[in-house]
């Protein structure tokens, strides 16, 4: 028992470090799990992880295939649904089918979907027209993957399943789908989730490496709709199971689900049944009568982008594509500003994105002198800030000399600021207060001068 304590508070602190990592240094990939509520909306977004698929409703209780019968119900709520979508999964042979009921049931080497051996029925590439009719809907539709193939192993679910072996697998892996809904679609997507949420890739990497790669945020979610687990055995209690926890969270607070992102599947559950199109009704009634609007996870960012507040000015700065907030999606407008934060969302983000692409694809060529300018503010090879330091170099956003001293980790006051605002941008007028600046004190200063 005492060595059960004794672990079980080991892993709470873990988990607390972790935490505690996941707000320490702002990062161009944000995990998206859910926003800070609105005021005076109430709004959530529902993912639907592993369609397009035009295989029949199990029971069949339509003549529409799955997505079909999803995207239509959304539509008769007037709601918004964002499709995870995988590109296909017929390349993942030689394999067989799993135990019906375990986690392995649609294959064991690797996941087909919709089914095993029914692979053409689904995806991307063998489901052109769904995706078509998705976007034609105004429906979201997110990376899930191409060949839905896991990026690292996890080996107590999934003992003898194939994984990606390093971050190059995992890239053209995304960007294959990526490239496929841009060439046949003309849709760019920004949003992509791991398939079964494994983010170690066994070279040391991680999918939020893959995803900055890319140029993509990580989709998550943070509430359960069911759908996917093994059948009870009784269907009408498969419905419920998905219906009843969203209504106990609006009956215990109506307010509960504001700003969150519902989780639910366009695919068969472990059982090969399909318990979210019957229950998916029951779910959009419920929000509806609760005053809920269902929108897409892009329209949820575009009203309220960060998770801990709602800020406009780092809001505008966020949608130009600018490094502002931290892993876990939070702002902090509270902290104080830190140099480092300073340089990088002041460092034009697509040059920083070419970087870490050469520096993936062929190494970090940036040059010595760029690298001990770097180093000079404290930030060395393995630093977060590291390219996007080197970057401001070349750019001459930071002085290489630091006749200042200064350090990544200095707090900005208003002196700092107002020199490094006039060699930015001289022709900006502005009045700053002197002293130490919080991070909101700076967001409007920076809004001002890079969105235009
Ligand atoms: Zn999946």
């Amino acid at each position: 028992m005492i060595l059960y304590d004794l672990a079980r508070r080991a892993k709470h602190i873990l988990k607390e470090y972790q935490k505690s990592r996941d707000c320490e240094y702002i990062t161009p990939v944000r995990r998206i799990e859910r926003v800070f509520p609105l005021t005076d909306r109430r709004v959530c977004a529902m993912t639907f992880d592993d369609g397009p698929t035009d295989t029949e409703t199990n029971p069949k209780i339509s003549d529409d295939g799955l997505t079909l019968h999803l995207l239509k119900t959304l539509e008769k709520f007037g709601a918004k649904g964002t499709f995870d979508v995988i590109g296909t999964t017929e390349h993942n042979y030689p394999d067989e089918a799993g135990v019906h009921g375990s986690f392995s049931w649609g294959g064991v080497r690797y996941d087909h979907y919709p089914d095993i051996n029914r692979d053409l029925c689904a995806g991307a590439k063998n489901k052109s027209d769904l995706i078509s009719r998705i976007l034609s809907g105004g429906h979201e539709i997110t990376n899930h993957g191409y060949r839905h193939i896991l990026f690292g192993h996890l080996k107590l679910v999934y003992g003898a399943r194939a994984c990606f072996n390093n971050i190059h697998e995992v890239i053209s892996d995304i960007m294959e789908l990526d490239s496929l809904l841009l060439e046949e679609h003309g849709y760019k997507m920004r949003l992509s989730r791991p398939p079964h949420y494994v983010d170690k890739i066994p070279d040391g990497k991680t999918s939020y490496d893959a995803y900055r790669y890319a140029g993509y945020n990580y989709l998550a979610a943070s509430f359960d709709g069911g759908g996917w687990l093994p059948s009870t055995g009784d269907f009408k209690k498969d419905i419920d199971a998905m219906v009843e926890p969203i209504s106990r969270a609006l009956s215990e607070d109506p307010d509960s689900l504001n700003g969150q992102i519902i989780f639910q599947k366009d695919g068969y559950s472990m059982s090969r049944h399909t318990p979210v199109a019957e229950a998916l009704p029951l779910q959009l009634d419920l929000l509806k009568k609760h005053g809920y609007d269902v929108i897409s996870v892009s329209e949820l960012l575009s009203l309220s982008q960060f998770a801990d507040c709602v800020n406009e000015d780092a809001q505008a700065l966020a949608n130009a594509g600018f490094t502002v907030a931290y892993k876990n999606n939070t702002l902090h407008p509270e902290r104080a500003m830190t140099f480092g934060e300073l340089v990088v969302t002041c460092t034009p983000p697509q040059d920083i994105l070419t970087s870490y692409r050469k520096f993936v694809d062929s190494g970090f060529e940036t040059g010595a002198l760029l690298a001990e300018c770097a180093k000079r503010y404290g930030v060395g090879e393995n630093h977060p800030y590291f390219i996007a330091f080197c970057k401001a170099a070349e750019l001459g956003i930071i002085n290489c000399d630091n006749s200042e001293k200064l350090s990544y980790k200095t707090t900005v006051t208003g002196e700092l600021l107002s020199a490094f605002l006039r060699s930015l941008a001289p022709t900006y007028s502005f009045t700053i207060n002197p002293g130490k600046l919080s991070r909101r004190d700076v967001f409007p200063h920076l809004r001002a001068v890079l969105v235009k």
